[in-house]
């Protein structure tokens, strides 16, 4: 893990799935601040000495409150939801693209660095698997095409003004505290229906890949990201290991002893057939190495689940 001390930092989403392991990394030595407008993120998550802003990232009064005097900004709120995106496509574009050019802006202003989480889903159907960086970008959803726009303003926003800016294109993130929704929380979904002996639902014939990376390495990501002398970059972040979505289900069934069923739906219209990052680039220049393996990331996934099952 990266040495972060002493900075004011901003997590926006801070109290989502991701922003909250990232606030947590940080907090003990550093004066962390959350700009969240709890629309899926959860206050009690927060820990005491982070401070709340809860408020849109739309609106820039709270923005330039939020952002006065930081060092460090880690860019996590999103509308993250490509059926969201397009049922309502300018709403989303409003917060992933217009709100992220605003605070690129007060980056420019307070002299900050910022590190976005961009997505996967900014390369539609790719050419080739694993991707590379260098695919080019041809979103399927206005998510995806918001995603890139942020994307590329960033690395603009390093051309043009100088802004420390560092791009992580995450691939399908899962651990403790997901948000539920979409492919990003297909394990979160397989793992509930698995525990519940529901039946466990693939979409289409279970052979599309995806390439799922625990929330502890996109931390570290991120760190690295906040300290690196490559920026005005974008970084794939994921493991480079493709699974299928039916062999994920079968081995969700093995790992909790379920006796769920394993049934397939209709595909999803427009879902990517093959995902999987080529992480050369991050591993090179953020010394970026995946650490947790699935099986892992499963068994601690689990055990996180079946704890706040006890709690409740
Ligand atoms: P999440 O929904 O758990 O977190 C998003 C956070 O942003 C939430 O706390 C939410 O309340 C907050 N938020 C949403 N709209 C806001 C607004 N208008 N103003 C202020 N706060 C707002 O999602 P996540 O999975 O933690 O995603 C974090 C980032 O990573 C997002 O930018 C997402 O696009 C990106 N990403 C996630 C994945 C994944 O697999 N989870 C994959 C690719 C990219």
């Amino acid at each position: 893990m990266q040495n972060i001390r002493g900075q004011t930092i901003l997590v926006t989403g801070g109290a989502g799935f991701i922003g909250s392991h990232i606030v947590d990394a940080l907090v003990e030595n550093n004066e962390v601040r959350i700009l969240d407008n709890l629309s899926s993120g959860v206050a009690s998550r927060i820990p005491d000495s982070a401070t709340l802003f809860e408020g849109d990232i739309r609106d820039s009064d709270v923005v330039r409150e939020a952002t006065a005097g930081v060092d460090i900004i880690f860019h996590q709120a999103a509308v993250v939801s490509v059926s969201k995106s397009v049922k309502d496509p300018v709403m989303c574009h409003d917060v992933n693209s217009t709100a992220t050019l605003r605070l690129l802006e007060a980056a420019r202003s307070e002299n900050a660095r910022v590190v976005l989480a961009s997505s996967a889903a900014i390369y539609g159907h790719p050419s080739t698997v694993p991707i590379s960086e260098e695919e080019p970008a041809s979103p399927t959803s206005p998510y995806g095409l918001q995603k890139h726009s942020l994307d590329r303003y960033a690395q603009l926003y390093n051309e043009l003004y100088g802004v420390d800016t560092v791009v992580l294109r995450y691939f399908n993130v899962y651990g403790p505290r997901q948000t539920k929704g979409d492919y990003s929380g297909v394990i979160t979904v397989f793992l509930e229906q698995a525990l519940a002996g529901d039946p466990i639902t693939v979409n289409g014939d279970g052979q599309q890949t995806r390439d799922f990376v625990f929330v502890d390495d996109v931390v570290q990501a991120n760190l690295s990201a906040a300290t690196t002398e490559s920026v005005g970059e974008a970084y794939n972040i994921g493991t480079g290991n493709g699974i299928t979505i039916g062999e994920l289900a079968e081995t969700i069934r093995d790992v909790t002893s379920s006796g769920s069923p394993i049934v397939h739906t209709d595909p999803r219209p427009g879902d990517i057939r093959y995902s999987c990052a080529d992480t050369s680039s991050a591993q090179s220049n953020l010394g970026y190495v995946p650490r947790v393996s699935l099986d892992e990331g499963l068994e601690r996934l689990l055990t996180y689940e079946r704890s706040t099952r006890t709690d409740t």
